[in-house]
């Protein structure tokens, strides 16, 4: 129900500016990755789960936390225009799962690994690897309080760039302990600070009372050698959580799994606690963090559901496949097998029932479409079954199709001869369509 309609602000319809369309070909590298990731998933034993891309406003507000960059100034939040009620766009899927998992009371019988891929929304200043419309894939492990769990995700998350090829990956660690620890060490971090108030930007001095932590991740070059010597978490923390620490690190040691370890390491949301990490690459410019992630123990009940111990990780697919092209590895889509040429519009009811079953058997073919005045020429056919990349043309000339048959012929090979093959025995040859020429 549209009753207004809004003016519009140029003539031209256009994607809105931050949110891009993917088209193919390059639409193929996303499903390359997409399919690895499942692969993946799937040999670690994470599910998939689709959460809706519209949530409660209050579900972020309580779950990331007000003072944090996506609440403050990133989230795009609307009234349902018909009850009121007040929504946003996720802008990011870890607070959605927890509220599913609390809603649906899926931790009923234990703990869960579960996934998932899709976008997420933030207005941030769009740039390279920085968009307002962007996909996400991630890992969530519900209800398991170990550092071993924390260190299988992030074992899963080296598979993960070994297999699509991605070596100059860096692991980054910290810990951010448990709350009482974050607290002695927040008003060490607020008395440093008070000490040097001359020296915080605008921002910082807004953030000092209600999230000094953060003022530690600021990208202001100005302020990097006040942060660098503030006080700092890891020498906060009590035995437990050096424990927790120490645990993922001897498993991390163990499987060769390099990183350094970052005391000034903070995530952009307020849940985290204990572990903390950052896959980064010096690839990709100011946009370096591929994959990012930690422990969120206390998010369950921040909304309203039981203690439930929790980590996760998300990347963001944007600059995955970015560094995966960087390093040559970037996946497409796998080439056609086969074009059918057609002499005759006639032919087509015995054309798709051919085509139909060589798709059956698993070989892919494009039919060439009739136009208003025909099938066209038989130069322009083979010219368009030569930039569809097929590997065959299956060309249905008239006398073909009155002996119900087919001439194969390969395109990529002109040594290699055609050959006439009869529709009756289509099982039997079809497979041969998929071999090299
Ligand atoms: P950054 O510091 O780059 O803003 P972030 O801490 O906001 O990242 P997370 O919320 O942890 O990022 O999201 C996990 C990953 O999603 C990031 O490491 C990044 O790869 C990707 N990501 C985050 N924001 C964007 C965006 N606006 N456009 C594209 N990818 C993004
Ligand atoms: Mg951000």
């Amino acid at each position: 129900m549209i009753d207004k309609v809004p003016t519009p602000t140029a003539n031209k319809l256009t994607a809105v500016k931050g949110m891009n369309d993917l088209l193919p070909p390059d639409s193929a590298t996303v499903e390359w990755l997409e399919a690895k990731v499942r692969g993946l998933m799937a040999r670690f034993a994470y599910r998939n789960i689709r959460t809706p891309i519209v949530e409660r406003t209050p579900l972020f507000v309580r779950g990331l936390g007000e003072v944090t960059d996506i609440v403050e100034k990133e989230m795009y939040c609307f009234d349902d225009r018909l009850n009121g009620d007040p929504l946003t766009l996720r802008p990011e899927a870890t607070a959605g799962v927890v509220r599913a998992a609390i809603e649906h009371s899926l931790l009923y019988d234990g703990g869960k690994r579960l996934y998932y891929m899709g976008p997420m929304f933030r207005h941030e200043r769009p740039q390279k690897g920085r968009y307002r419309q962007f996909d996400q894939i991630g890992a969530e492990a519900l209800g398991f309080p170990g550092a071993d769990v924390d260190a299988e995700l992030i074992l899963m998350a080296t598979a993960l760039w070994a297999e699509i090829g991605l070596t100059d990956v860096r692991l980054e660690l910290n810990s951010l302990g448990q709350p009482p620890e974050r607290l002695a060490h927040r008003q060490a971090l607020i008395a440093y600070l008070e000490q040097n108030i001359a020296l915080l930007d605008e921002e910082a001095r807004r953030r000092l009372h209600s999230n000094p932590l953060r003022i530690l991740d600021t990208k202001n070059p100005h302020m990097q050698s006040l942060v660098n010597a503030a006080p700092k978490l890891l020498d906060f923390l009590g035995e437990a959580s050096l424990a927790h620490f120490s645990t993922l690190k001897a498993i991390l040691d163990a499987n060769g799994v390099a990183y350094t370890v970052n005391p000034r390491l903070v995530r952009g949301m307020d849940y985290y606690n204990l572990t903390v990490f950052e896959f980064t690459t010096d690839r990709l410019g100011s946009q370096g963090t591929v994959c990012a992630g930690g422990r969120y123990d206390y998010l369950f009940e921040q909304l309203g559901g039981k203690p439930t111990p929790a980590i996760g990780w998300a990347l963001g697919v944007d600059r995955v496949l970015e560094l995966a092209k960087t390093a040559g590895r970037l996946g497409t889509a796998a080439p056609l097998d086969a074009y059918a040429i057609v002499t005759d519009v006639a032919a087509m009811p015995m054309v798709l029932s051919t085509l139909q079953a060589l798709r059956n058997s698993g070989i892919s073919v494009q039919m060439h479409a009739s136009s208003a005045d025909g099938m066209g020429s038989m130069k322009s056919q083979f010219k368009r079954a030569d930039t569809s990349g097929a590997r065959y043309a299956l060309i249905f000339g008239t006398d073909e199709v009155a002996s119900q048959q087919v001439t194969v012929k390969p395109l990529r090979d002109a040594g290699t001869a055609q050959v006439t093959r009869s529709l009756a025995d289509l099982a039997a040859w079809a497979p041969t369509l998929q071999s090299c020429v």
